[in-house]
């Protein structure tokens, strides 16, 4: 059998970035991605500036791609009140029907190998990784994982988490309204949920929500659930009323997890999602499933070049980086989602940040990085 030096499960943002990346040193790649390009995904489609310098050494340039700038964020409550500031460091809009396939094209030019099917099993036997996808069977040195925030793969490899039930589920849909600004990202709050707002590459609105299964569960329609709870808030009722939508029906996802993950399970590592999720309002988790592609990108590269770095080393520097640059954000991200839902604190939360804008650039900071080239 032959013995690929990479296999990435999962061809997301993280599994791309890292495919990109390592392509670039001339290794023999092989990733997994069950489903085909282009492709819809449920996501809110902003995307922070941190990491549109690495984007650009990848040969990646949004703004030239069409992505839209961002500058504007503004936040909202059911009852009316709303605040708005500049963003530190702004970002981008693009959808991922757009995006994942522009590095889908990058990554097969650069000789990545793309297989269509979804892995069904890893194992780790004699310093080798052994895959099976479609009942065949691959080997690799490496193993990333990166097939997002839940799959199948998570239950055989023992992840609690994907034993137990998750009460989040998201919907998302694309809609023209002429009247949103094109620089804006803005976050409404509903009973049990919130839902943002942003502009894609082709001038539509991308409107996605994220919801507790219980604020759900008694209308169990979109539609409906759009009506009766989504539209008390005024500015969501607003948008809706305005604008048509895209998709014949929008696309949801359930079972959302926000349990810590490990960063490294069974000698694979894990980017993006997969080894941890932040709360969606953050708007961080792409720019976070491509930093984490990047830091497992420049350890791997070190221990396939360097016979002297071992796998022992390269896993505790890997789990050491990752909790040095994420864990903290996805602490301020559970603290946020907190407040956002709570009925009790979350008008004078808003109305306090809205009184020092200072306070409003602080929090949006705690859950962003830094630019990484
Ligand atoms: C409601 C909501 C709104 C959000 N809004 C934003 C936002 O505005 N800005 C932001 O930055 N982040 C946002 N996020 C977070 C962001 O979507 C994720 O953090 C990001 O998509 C993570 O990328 P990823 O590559 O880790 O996973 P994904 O993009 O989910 O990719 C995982 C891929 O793995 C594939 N896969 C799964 N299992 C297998 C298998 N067994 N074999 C082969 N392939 C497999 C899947 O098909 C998928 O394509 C939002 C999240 C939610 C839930």
């Amino acid at each position: 059998m032959k013995i690929h030096d990479v296999i990435i499960i999962g061809g997301g943002l993280a599994g791309l970035t890292a495919a990109l990346d390592l392509s670039r040193y001339g290794y023999d790649i092989v990733l997994f991605e069950t489903n085909s390009y282009p492709h819809h995904k449920v996501c809110g489609e902003y995307i922070s500036n941190e990491v549109h310098p690495y984007l650009k050494t990848l040969g990646l340039d949004l703004l030239a791609e069409g992505a839209v700038e961002i500058t504007d964020f503004e936040i909202s409550t059911q009852n009316g009140y709303k605040t708005a500031t500049k963003l530190p460091l702004g970002g981008m809009g693009m959808s991922r029907y757009a995006l994942d396939n522009l590095l889908y094209e990058k990554a097969s030019q650069q000789g990545v190998k793309f297989f269509f099917s979804k892995v069904s099993e890893v194992t780790y036997k004699d310093d080798l990784f052994f895959i099976t996808a479609n009942d065949e069977s691959y080997s690799a040195k490496v193993v990333i994982g990166a097939y997002g925030k839940r799959s199948a793969l998570d239950k055989s490899l023992q992840r609690g988490f994907s034993f137990e039930k998750h009460s989040w589920l998201a919907v998302k849909g694309h809609f023209k309204n002429s009247t949103f600004p094109q620089n804006l990202v803005a976050l409404h709050n509903f009973e049990g949920g919130y839902g943002g707002l942003s502009k894609t590459e082709d001038g539509s609105v991308n409107f996605c929500y994220l919801t507790s299964y219980n604020s759900f569960k008694k209308y169990g329609d979109i539609n409906e659930f759009n009506r009766k709870v989504v539209s008390k808030n005024t500015y969501l009722k607003e948008f809706l009323d305005e604008a048509d939508p895209v998709f014949e029906n929008p696309l949801s996802i359930a079972q959302i997890s926000f349990q810590k993950k490990e960063s490294i399970v069974d000698h694979i590592l894990m980017c993006g999602d997969t080894a941890g999720l932040i709360h969606p309002l953050c708007g961080n988790g792409m720019a976070m499933a491509i930093h984490s592609a990047k830091l497992a990108s420049e350890l791997i590269h070190h221990f396939l070049e360097d016979t002297t770095y071992d796998r022992a080393q390269l896993e505790k520097d890997y789990r050491q980086v990752w909790n040095r640059t994420f864990k903290r954000r996805l602490w301020y991200g559970r603290k946020l989602q907190h407040l956002l839902l709570n009925k009790k604190y979350i008008d004078a939360g808003i109305r306090t940040a809205g009184a020092s804008k200072g306070l409003l650039k602080f929090i949006i900071a705690k859950t962003h990085g830094k630019s990484i080239v």
